[in-house]
Order: structure tokens, then sequence, then C-alpha cells
């Protein structure tokens, strides 16, 4: 792709992921945290902007309900002059080039897959990818 092909650019986006080596649990005194899907409402929004990683819901974007949001977002981006967006969904955090591919055709919009290793899930989970720190 030629850089003028680019047109108006999202340089950090994540269209699919699932970020659970980031999940913390809810702050001590907190007696109302929404944890699960059903109980995201407008009252919690505040506290889930506050603690978006003690969410397990909030933090993964692998479902039915992702996926579904994720076509319209390109739409309305699209919509709005968007032409590319460079996702950074990379090798630790279920990178899914297909879906890639699958949204891209479907809405129009460039996806430049970003590569590399996600630090955190890498320093969490270094025998999974067989390498180690020196
Ligand atoms: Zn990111």
């Amino acid at each position: 792709m030629k850089v003028d092909e680019l047109g108006v650019t999202l340089t950090h986006e994540h269209l699919h992921m699932q970020f659970d080596c980031v999940l913390q649990g809810p702050p001590k005194g907190i007696p109302s945290y929404p944890p699960a899907k059903e109980e995201f409402q407008l009252k919690n929004l505040g506290i889930l902007r506050q603690y978006p990683y003690s969410s397990v819901y909030n933090i993964k974007l692998d479902d039915v309900d992702s996926k579904n949001i994720m076509l319209d977002e390109l739409l309305r981006y699209k919509a709005a002059g968007g032409n590319t967006i460079v996702e950074n969904t990379v090798h630790g955090i279920s990178r899914n080039n297909e879906l890639l591919r699958t949204l891209s055709e479907q809405s129009g919009i460039n996806i430049i897959a970003g590569t590399g290793i996600n630090f955190i899930s890498y320093i969490l989970n270094k025998e999974h990818f067989g390498l180690e720190t020196k």
C-alpha cells in the first residue's frame, strides 16, 4: 500500500483480542463492581472507566457482541471519512488475521495488522512463547 492511499488513519486500535493477562480483582470497598455483561449499566459507567481491567467482559473483545459492534464501528468510521486502521492485537492477546480480513472486506477500511508480542502477556506467560529474559 502506498502512503498516499492511507487517508485518515487511526494508528492504535484493537478490533479483536483477549486481554485476560491484565485482569485484576475489583478494588476493595466497591460493593457493586460490574463483572458481567448483564450488569453493564449507565449507573456503573464511571466505575468501569476507572477500573477497566477488573471486568472480564470489558477486557475480552472476542465474543459475538464484539464482532457485531466492530463492523458497525468500522462502517461509521468509513462514513465519517476514515480510511485505514492499524490494528495492534499481536501475538499473546489472540490475534485473528482472518477476522481482520473479513472486517476489512465488509467495511471497505484498510486494516494494517501490527506484528510482535504483547509485552504484558509475554512477561506473565514466558513459557508459552518459549523465550527467556536474560
Ligand atoms: Zn493497544
